[in-house]
């Protein structure tokens, strides 16, 4: 039978409530990852990966939430990051990685043992429940080296409580990293002070 005016009204009446429903849903769908916490990645050869991670802690401090950090690179030298939050220990809980990270003796053994101690550390703040924030700096480096299986480093952020933001920085963040985060920034050098023969300064790089 041919369809009459009135038919295709109410097919194209059809088709439009469809359409409103999957944007309905669509927006649902979105909604709720929202309320998860969202994993984010900042890597790139430009420099400001750790600083954003640092502004991100004093934005969520700001709002009162809880926030954890460890370091996954532990410098010999002090940085202000450090000395502040030393100064106020009730702010955050900080980790700096045990023995630290041995550059000058290249103990691979020791350092993977560090990382690991890091880590555990790590996935016991991401599934506590407890945190609003984790900041993970430098866990790329520790990736990159081979001193973490990224399959078990993926498996322990993808377990993480649902409340829990996590922000991964360093360079040569892993493609499965990349892949599973909300947000990925890459940030680019087109300019550092250091090829005009200008060393670390206080306040800015350290
Ligand atoms: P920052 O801690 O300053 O945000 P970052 O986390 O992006 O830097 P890292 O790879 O962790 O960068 O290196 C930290 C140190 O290396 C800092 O002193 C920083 O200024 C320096 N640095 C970063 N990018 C460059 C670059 N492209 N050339 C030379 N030095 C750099
Ligand atoms: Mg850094």
């Amino acid at each position: 039978m041919p369809s009459t005016p009135k038919d295709e009204t109410a097919a194209a009446h059809n088709e439009a409530m469809k359409r409103q429903q999957e944007e309905h849903r669509t927006k649902m769908r979105e909604k709720k990852q929202a309320d998860r916490g969202l994993l984010m990645v900042n890597t790139g050869d430009g420099k400001g990966k750790s600083t954003a991670g640092f502004g991100t802690v004093i934005r969520a401090l700001g709002w009162g939430h809880r926030v954890g950090i460890v370091q996954f690179v532990k410098g010999a030298w002090k940085t202000g990051e450090k000395e502040f939050f030393n100064r106020y220990p009730d702010l955050v809980d900080m980790h700096v990685m045990g023995d630290g990270f041995t550059w000058d003796t290249q103990d691979r053994d020791k350092d993977i043992a560090s990382a690991e101690k890091a880590w555990v550390q790590s996935r016991e703040m991401m599934e506590s429940g407890q945190y609003d924030f984790i900041l993970l700096d430098e866990l790329n480096i520790v990736l990159r080296y081979g001193y973490l299986d990224v399959g078990a480093v993926m498996a322990g952020l993808a377990a993480r409580s649902d409340r829990t933001s996590v922000m991964v920085t360093g360079r040569n963040a892993p493609e499965a990293l990349m892949a599973a985060a909300d947000l990925v920034s890459e940030i680019q050098a087109v300019r550092h002070p250091f090829e005009n023969g200008i060393k670390a300064k206080q306040g800015i790089d350290y």
